[in-house]
């Protein structure tokens, strides 16, 4: 090894799904929305003004921030904003764990948490769900140096109620709880409820996912002043501008209540297609779990997943396989459009999968 080399900060990254370059593949890898972004952020797009790209953009996002909280009635200096939910959770785990004590995560949960423990050189530990993929509260309420939950959890799409939350926050006082609701809108409850309460508690979303935005990057995060003002500090000591000008336009323009009614429609259409999908993979002799998101997660009674994945890429069909302990006989497949859907299903009777 050169010398040098001694000094580099090695880690070990984070591996994001396929992004085939082949358009004519059915890609439900890594949970992006079927259907297109909402039209005013197409408006947006199209009627931006490009001479303003000769400035920086707002450093302070205020525009995205005030539409942030017309949108869900919160204050707007209880928001923060950052490029995609992974740059918001990024900033915030290397602002809010800096003690001692290991950062409680589960074992399997997204794996992002802990290549961020890894990178910033964190303490952590990650406690294995129950038998369930459930998280058990007892496990939770050690000494801790904080807290990451995602809700509904990926990649299992299991959620955990209101009550889990309130008690997870009563009994860990202590240390920021932070919730990652990339998958919120599909579940319907928010602990953003719980914020006037808990003053420790961070609540991140993502435009990824329900806005159909995963190649624009927003994503943000609800808490209390103190919290979002300790996560400014740190944002400005790292890089003023994280988010560009088109991006903060198009992320406004996802956020008029028209934007907003039809990312409801859609949230709906996504649901439904789900409900559809627990019953026709049953058919074809999968267990899922009771996915509460746009994906579920499933394993076959014969096949083993990793073989189901592989032939499935043949018919040009691209799902999610973990090869992780625990989880390596799953799937993790994301909700496309029926039509999609039915190609899915298709393939996976010329697999063989059947119900057994
Ligand atoms: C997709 C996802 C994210 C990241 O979303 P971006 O906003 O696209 O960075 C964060 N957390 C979970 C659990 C996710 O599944």
């Amino acid at each position: 090894m050169s010398e040098w080399e001694k000094n580099v900060r090695r880690v070990i990254p984070y591996v994001p799904g396929e992004q085939p370059a082949d358009v004519n593949v059915i890609k439900l890898n890594t949970n992006e929305n079927p259907y297109p972004p909402a039209p005013a952020v197409c408006e947006a797009v199209k009627k931006f003004d490009t001479s303003v790209l000769r400035k920086y953009p707002a450093p302070d996002a205020k525009r995205l921030v005030a539409a942030l909280s017309d949108a869900f009635e919160i204050p707007e200096d209880q928001i923060f904003v950052g490029v995609g939910s992974d740059d918001v959770l990024a900033m915030s785990v290397l602002t809010f764990f800096n003690g001692k004590k290991p950062v409680l995560m589960a074992d399997v949960t997204y794996s992002f948490y802990d290549v961020w423990a890894e990178l910033f050189r964190i303490p952590y530990e990650s406690i294995p769900l129950n038998g369930d993929f459930r998280y058990e509260l007892s496990d939770y309420l050690r000494p801790n140096g904080g807290v990451v939950i995602a809700n509904p959890n990926a990649p299992t799409a299991l959620v955990e109620p209101k009550e889990f939350f309130e008690e997870l926050l009563e009994k860990n006082p202590s240390s920021v709880v932070i919730v990652d609701e990339a998958y919120g809108d599909f579940y319907g409850w928010s602990a953003k409820g719980l914020l006037d309460r808990y003053e420790n508690l961070l609540v991140v979303g993502t435009f990824s996912k329900s806005r159909s935005l995963a190649g624009s990057r927003i994503g943000f995060a609800f808490g209390s002043r103190k919290l979002i003002s300790y996560l400014n500090d740190v944002k400005f000591s790292f890089n003023s501008y994280t988010m560009d000008a088109i991006t903060l336009a198009v992320g406004e323009a996802a956020l008029s209540p028209r934007s907003r009614e039809y990312y409801h429609t859609m949230t709906e259409m996504i649901i439904a297609t789900r409900e559809s999908a627990k019953k026709r993979l049953a058919g074809l002799g999968f267990t899922c779990t009771d996915s509460r998101a746009n994906f579920v997660f499933a394993t076959h009674s014969v096949i083993p997943a990793k073989e189901i994945f592989e032939k499935l890429k043949e018919h040009k069909i691209y799902v999610r396989y973990f090869d992780k302990p625990r989880i390596d006989n799953y799937l993790r497949i994301t909700i496309g459009t029926d039509d999609e859907m039915t190609e899915l299903y298709k393939a996976l009777e010329e697999i063989g999968c059947r119900q057994s």
